[in-house]
């Protein structure tokens, strides 16, 4: 459910919602909306137990993924499924995504440098949404001459 079209997850807009909605507001979910919120890879919600441990050791499973599923109910974050990996994403503007065949990172795609013709009327389904998929090496590994192809 989509409230407001607020473009992408941030701490400003996760208080906003924490107080429309009467979330309970704890150090440990502001932490994942901070890490979250300023993460660039689509972390997995294993990427965000691990950090929110560093900084708040004890954190339950559970607590990151009610507050991860809280925020995507709500319409603050995008989960991504790539290969049977589940990914969160807090870019919530319709956009599409780079991935690193050799270290599997994923990268946003601005809507606009994407350009793409699709006939529907070559086919009997109705197209509500088109996300492209670029798959490639990514700065990183290109620096680094990387070509191993992550297998996970
Ligand atoms: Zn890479
Ligand atoms: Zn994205």
């Amino acid at each position: 459910m989509v409230i407001l079209d607020m473009g992408r997850l941030t701490l400003e807009n996760f208080r906003e919602a924490v107080t429309a909605q009467g979330w309970k507001l704890t150090p440990q979910r502001i932490a994942i909306v901070e890490y979250v919120a300023n993460a660039l890879h689509h972390p997995t919600a294993e990427d965000i137990c691990i950090h929110v441990n560093e900084r708040f050791p004890m954190t339950s499973r559970a607590t990151v993924y009610n507050t991860l599923h809280l925020l995507r109910d709500y319409g603050l974050l995008q989960e991504i499924n790539e290969a049977g990996v589940i990914r969160f994403d807090p870019n919530i503007r319709d956009h599409h995504h780079f991935i690193c065949t050799s270290c599997g990172s994923v990268r946003d795609i601005p809507q606009e440098l994407v350009n793409i013709v699709f006939s529907a009327e070559a086919t009997d389904f109705e197209a509500n949404d088109i996300e492209v998929v670029v798959r490639g090496r990514c700065v990183v590994c290109k620096s680094l001459g990387n070509v191993f192809v992550a297998t996970s």
